[in-house]
């Protein structure tokens, strides 16, 4: 049990609050209503997906360790280089991991079956961040943990990953309306609502596209960056394309990834 952090559920629990007050005064789109519905749904998959994780938590754990050592190498963590540069490089490669398994996560059907719960969202705010499959949860987990530990990289890089991520996401999935000329120069150092809600678009070519979780970067690099909705942010349609007919619910997001591809 000492495995599992709770801190995070409190750090979320925190900006949740915030930002539901944040997104009801300043929205960045009108929010349709039934607006608790979906949120619910969202709240409720964060807790299946935390209960799943509690559970699993120390033996993925172990195996990481377990992987990385066999290696037989120390990777980024016995590199001849300052603490500080090993944590801040460590930080970037936990991102640029990231980033490749959210693509992988469109390209490879088996684990676009689980990610397609969080594009399922027909709406974006604060609780589109928690929205994934309880199964998706663990896998990404299980890997992102397995590359750190293949590539060595310091446990104070992937601590520090986890509070960055965990207050970025949430900010990134939030209905805020940040000025213009703010998001612009924001999202030179960090993915914006604004650019992040472009992936959450129906069409394809544009939910193809910002794959980045922190960092915008690896999106500018490797040519899967979008600027904009071609129908703009307030008449962009958000989801799976032909699945807004079918009623959003927990138990239909828990089975999604057993049924028909979207
Ligand atoms: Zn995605």
């Amino acid at each position: 049990m000492e495995h599992f952090d709770w801190g995070q559920y409190a750090l979320f629990a925190v900006l949740l609050c915030v930002l539901v007050v944040v997104e009801h005064f300043w929205p960045r789109r009108k929010m349709s209503g039934g607006a608790w519905g979906r949120r619910r749904v969202n709240l409720l998959l964060y807790g299946v997906g935390g209960l799943l994780m509690w559970w699993v938590a120390e033996p993925v754990q172990t195996a990481a360790v377990r992987m990385g050592a066999s290696l037989g190498w120390a990777g980024l963590a016995g590199a001849a280089l300052p603490d500080i540069l090993k944590i801040v490089i460590g930080v970037l490669l936990v991102d640029v991991i990231q980033y490749a398994l959210h693509r992988a996560s469109h390209a490879i059907p088996l684990l676009w079956r689980m990610h397609q719960v969080h594009h399922a969202d027909a709406a974006f705010d604060v609780t589109t961040s928690v929205r994934h499959h309880p199964l998706e949860v663990m896998a990404l987990a299980a890997l992102t943990l397995m590359l750190c530990a293949a590539l060595g990289l310091p446990l104070v890089s992937l601590l520090l990953y986890a509070v960055l991520q965990l207050v970025h996401t949430a900010f990134c999935h939030a209905n805020v309306a940040i000025p213009l000329p703010w998001d612009r120069a924001l999202r030179w150092v960090m993915v914006t609502p604004d650019m992040h809600r472009v992936h959450h678009s129906e069409r394809m070519d544009e939910g193809n596209s910002n794959f980045g979780m922190i960092f915008p970067w690896w999106d500018r690099l490797l040519r899967t960056y979008c600027a904009q909705p071609a129908l703009g942010h307030q008449d962009m349609h958000l989801g799976l394309a032909n699945d807004s007919a079918r009623p959003d619910g927990f138990w239909r997001a828990v089975c999604q990834p057993f049924g028909k591809l979207s």
